[in-house]
């Protein structure tokens, strides 16, 4: 029987085998997805004080739709012999789908690295979680301004005292200056400290040392610099984007025999933009990458990856949230409204469990149906041509 092979089991990996079980409707098709994990990770909701209540286990969603799970992780592809090695076993593939996600840019020979914590993984979170439980009043040095780092700072000031550091001029620097007012102002609001232009070179015991020497009071150091596609891209392809990324074609193809979906995936989301790493893209990738790697074996007509419009919302904790649209990022709720869409947005990513039929039907649906989301492309893309023009 023809094979479907799947790495990883975040948005994009769950999501390519409820595309690919979509796309084999009754056929004779197996679907393994590979992961060493037996939980999706939400990891959008890893700022949050519970870190164990963003996980959905993958057997009620990979049962019900009949996909098999192998938890182990994945060192070799072999796509010549169209073969993976996952903790020594080789299992053979028709077609694959890489979706093994992105891993924390990590500090390379920084003095006291270990001391760091950070918000990228559920074991990450939970570590962060047991040292400040209890501890009201810490100080937390939060290094990184984008949008990981500024939703564990703004977390973090509920109970402490946050010091936030980029080396950038200015806060949320891949944003862009759409929101930044929004969310200086939420930052003065909470009194979290600003040292820009600057960052962390060294951590100890209750401290931390930025560029320039000044020692700062950290009872934590978080560590949020950034993400980048896992190294099994690089099996794949030697054309990887700066991000790590494998180029796909608009069915999500990167070789004859392998597609990619989510963290991993360089798609074009139009002309001018590259898709993000952000669950709300790696959650359609997979659908249609997934669905397309079944499509190709059992002679279906493929699907277009066709992005919805693009939003973002960003969680300020005490002082609200933004949500945005547009590449512009225009601000069209923030405060308590804020909060309230980015409620329903991390409610929604929560994928349907124990029911085939509303797994494979969110599957066919591609894009979060949401009743603040704009469902037209078009009109969100003229509102960015007159911001740029004017
Ligand atoms: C704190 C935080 C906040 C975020 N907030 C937002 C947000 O508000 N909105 C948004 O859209 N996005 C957000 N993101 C980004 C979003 O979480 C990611 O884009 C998304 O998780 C990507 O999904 P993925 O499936 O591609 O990868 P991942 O979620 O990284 O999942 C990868 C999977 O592959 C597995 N894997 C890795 N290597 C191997 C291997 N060698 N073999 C087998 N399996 C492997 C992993 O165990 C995991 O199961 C946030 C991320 C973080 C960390």
């Amino acid at each position: 029987m023809a094979h479907v092979v799947i790495i990883g089991g975040g948005f994009a990996g769950v999501w390519s085998a409820a595309g690919a079980a979509l796309a084999r409707g009754d056929a004779d098709l197996r679907i393994t997805l590979i992961a060493p994990n037996d939980h999706l990770v939400l990891r959008p909701r890893l700022y949050e004080p519970d870190p164990d209540s963003a996980k959905v286990e993958l057997r009620r969603i990979l049962g019900p739709i009949g996909v098999e799970h192998v938890r182990a992780s994945v060192r070799t592809i072999d796509t010549g012999r169209r073969v993976v090695v996952a903790d020594g076993r080789e299992l053979g593939y028709d077609r694959l789908v890489l979706a093994a996600g992105s891993e924390l840019v990590r500090p390379e020979g920084l003095p006291g690295a270990e001391r760091l914590f950070d918000i990228d993984t559920l074991e990450g979170a939970r570590r962060l979680e047991r040292r400040l439980r209890g501890s009201d009043g810490y100080s937390a040095v939060v290094v990184g301004a984008g949008f990981v780092g500024l939703e564990a700072a703004t977390a973090l000031a509920a109970r402490g005292r946050v010091l936030l550091v980029d080396r950038s001029d200015v806060v949320g620097h891949e944003l862009g200056p759409g929101p930044r007012a929004e969310i200086e102002a939420a930052l003065d609001e909470l009194g979290i400290e600003r040292r820009l232009g600057s960052t962390v070179t060294e951590v100890g015991d209750g401290y931390a040392v930025l560029s320039g020497g000044a020692k700062v009071a950290a009872d934590v150091v978080v560590w949020a610099g950034g993400l980048r596609a896992g190294g099994l891209t690089r099996q794949i392809s030697d054309d990887l984007d700066h991000l790590g990324r494998v180029p796909v074609d608009r069915w999500l193809r990167a070789l004859p025999e392998v597609f990619a979906a989510g963290d991993v995936a360089a798609a074009a989301y139009d002309a001018e933009h590259p898709v993000m790493q952000a669950c709300q893209h790696a959650t359609p990738l997979g659908k249609v990458a997934g669905y397309n790697a079944a499509a190709d074996l059992l002679g279906v007509p493929p699907r277009e990856f066709t992005p919805g419009p693009y939003v973002t919302c960003l969680d300020l904790g005490g002082a609200g949230a933004i949500f945005t649209r547009g590449w512009n990022r225009r601000v069209m709720a923030s405060g308590a409204e804020g909060t309230a869409v980015k409620k329903l947005i991390n409610q929604a990513i929560h994928p349907p469990v124990d029911d085939a039929e509303k797994i494979l039907a969110a599957a066919d649906a591609v894009y979060l149906d949401l009743p603040f989301f704009p469902r037209d492309n078009d009109e969100v893309q003229g509102e960015d041509e007159a911001v740029t023009a004017a």
